[in-house]
């Protein structure tokens, strides 16, 4: 028995309004490109948090660092123009800094008592071998501020207390919803390549190629497993190649004290 199914809660592609909490300017595309071009769609509202500035994701050698961080800024709002999102909102961390999680975990509890979604998404940090500090920081603060948004005595100096539902976790080796991306692959391939002082790169053709094998593969393995992920929804559109995006959905009940949240 799901406590989603159970707590009634909505399908992914069902919210009204999520705020996406990367560790990096382009983590939220790579991600999670497809599903949220579907959500626009959809007529949800998409709030990008990005928690550091970047500054460190290059193979080229700026002079300045602060160069390519307004370089990736304006990267982040072109991407950011391609799925539709609604608004942007920047923390300023370094990028690979030595921010705690818990510098992280007030101002989030504050983005989200102001907002006030009903879904938050991010990046797993419990993803095995996963050796970035900064995916492991921000997706356990994310999790964890989630969780105590709703709280009526914490963080009183930050908003009112509001309850997030549910938590969906990209980059998850635990998925157990898939998402049929395939009308907008090409849309994400585009997204992630905004970043193009990421991607535009000779690296690009074999990462590309990377990226449309991992989909493929996912949707496959989510079509596969129909019985086991009764999130997966698919769409009907004739086109034959078919790509998908997946997604650890918990409830934030689940974020406690919850043991079967592996399972779920
Ligand atoms: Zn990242």
């Amino acid at each position: 028995m799901n406590i989603r199914h159970v707590l009634q809660l909505p399908n992914l592609l069902e919210v009204k309004s999520i705020i996406c909490v990367q560790p990096h300017p382009d983590d939220n595309e790579v991600g999670a490109a497809g599903t949220l071009r579907i959500l626009k769609d959809h007529h949800c509202d998409i709030t990008f948090v990005t928690v550091t500035d970047g500054r460190h994701g290059t193979s080229a050698v700026f002079q300045n660092p602060e160069e390519l961080v307004s370089i990736r800024r304006k990267e982040r709002i072109r991407a950011g123009e391609l799925l539709g999102v609604t608004r942007h909102i920047e923390c300023n961390f370094a990028d690979g800094g030595n921010y705690t999680e818990q510098d992280l975990i007030a101002p989030l509890v504050h983005i989200f008592r102001e907002i006030k979604p009903d879904m938050v998404m991010t990046i797993d940090p419990w993803m095995p071998y996963e050796a970035h500090p900064d995916h492991v920081k921000v997706g356990h603060a994310t999790a964890t501020a989630a969780m105590f948004a709703g709280n009526l005595t914490m963080f009183q100096e930050v908003g009112h207390p509001h309850s997030i539902p549910q938590i969906a976790f990209y980059g998850t080796s635990y998925p157990n919803t898939m998402i049929d991306i395939t009308p907008y692959f090409e849309t994400k391939m585009q997204a992630i390549y905004t970043h193009e002082s990421q991607f535009a790169n000779e690296d690009w053709p074999l990462i590309s190629q990377f990226f449309r094998m991992q989909a493929a593969e996912q949707y496959n393995k989510g079509i596969q497993s129909m019985e086991t992920l009764p999130h997966a929804q698919t769409v009907q559109d004739g086109l034959v190649d078919r790509y998908g995006e997946v997604f650890k959905v918990l409830a934030l009940r689940e974020l406690h004290f919850f043991p079967n949240a592996i399972n779920s």
